[in-house]
């Protein structure tokens, strides 16, 4: 008599059989279920398991190059890549003109790059323009030359490919009320509601470098990825490239996290019509998962101010331009905040009850 033992899905008292009405009864509430019903929900609830995700291990050719140098950032320890001919006479992130220059080795050799596309005359009329009639500013940039330290930066970016197979129940609860004489009645009903289906995600980045602010490099996205080429040490000549300091292992995670959010944001979209609706299990497998290490183009300038650094950051493909001024943090702060990162692409979704 194994259907003793469910609880009310309405207040998770024991619920008896009752004899009399042929139903399930909970002493407490007073609801009535069907024994039949409960032990296909029993059922739906006992599937649900998800297992470790399915990631490759990222393996690639180091890049071994005579014409590469790499300079090394004293002050924050910032490690950049670039043909020994471009000269790096101070750091993209912490504008320190302490840098040392030496060979390079041991560096992963990227899968992809996502070449420049806006010049760098390009980049400092925006800069220019975003500066203009601001009154702080004439006095911090124009007057230094300070905008002809922009400079183009390829950022490390791991790039997750990967199917996502979910299972997801929901509690969800219709009401009814009516009068009738004296009497309110209140009627609730229950609903287990089962979503299964596949969604395939492709290139979910996650940023390889810890000096690049995480809040920043998203505000910059999207990147549109169907121009991303393999990587040749040619897309290099005149920008600098920062070598990755996460490295694809500790990036599982966040990638994880963002292909999780979304799965179940998607399949939250597919149940409606309920007056209050809880997930109750989620299980989400990840196979098929695929890494890739790309470079993506960054336009950047970082100044300090009043022993605070400011950003200036614009996507080298697209020419979306965040900043922050010493004068209106409020507004640029909440501008870039503002911002979700957006996925890719994402598959075909299929759901079916
Ligand atoms: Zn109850
Ligand atoms: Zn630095």
């Amino acid at each position: 008599m194994d259907i003793l033992s469910y609880k009310c899905p309405n207040c998770s008292g024991t619920l008896k059989f009752d004899s009399q009405i042929g139903q399930m009864l909970c002493e407490y509430c007073d609801s009535t279920f069907d024994p039949e019903v409960l032990k296909k929900y029993d059922e739906v609830l006992q599937e649900e398991a998800s297992k470790d995700p399915d990631w490759d291990t990222y393996e690639s050719d180091e890049w071994q190059d005579p014409n590469l140098g790499v300079h090394l950032c004293n002050s924050c320890g910032a490690e950049i890549v670039a043909e020994e001919t471009t000269a790096a006479t101070f750091c993209p992130y912490c504008d320190s003109a302490t840098i040392l220059s030496g060979r390079l080795s041991g560096a992963l050799k990227p899968d992809l790059v996502i070449p420049f596309k806006i010049e760098k005359e390009q980049a400092k009329a925006e800069l220019k323009k975003f500066c203009s009639g601001k009154r702080l500013l004439p006095s911090l940039f124009l007057a230094n030359n300070r905008i002809e330290k922009i400079t183009g930066v390829y950022v490390p970016f791991w790039l997750f490919d990967c199917e996502a197979e979910a299972n997801i129940t929901y509690d969800a609860k219709k009401v009814r009320t009516w009068k009738q004489g004296n009497y309110r009645y209140t009627e609730t009903s229950h609903f287990l509601i089962h979503r299964a289906g596949k969604i395939g995600f492709e290139r979910i980045p996650v940023d390889g470098s810890e000096k690049m602010d995480d809040a920043y490099m998203e505000a910059l996205e999207p990147y549109n990825y169907e121009e991303a080429v393999d990587f040749a040490t040619a897309y290099l000549s005149g920008y600098l490239a920062d070598k990755y300091d996460v490295d694809a292992e500790s990036s599982k995670p966040r990638a994880n996290q963002r292909i999780k959010d979304s799965t179940e944001k998607k399949f939250a979209e597919t149940v409606s019509g309920y007056a209050v609706v809880t997930p109750r299990s989620t299980a989400i497998d990840l196979t098929d998962g695929k890494i890739r290490y790309a470079l993506l183009p960054v336009w950047m300038l970082n100044t300090k101010f009043g022993g605070k650094t400011y950003t200036f950051a614009m996507n080298g493909q697209t020419g979306k331009f965040i900043g922050e001024l010493p004068i209106s943090k409020g507004k640029y702060w909440g501008y870039v905040a503002g911002i979700t990162a957006v996925l890719s692409t994402v598959g075909l979704l299929t759901v079916f009850l």
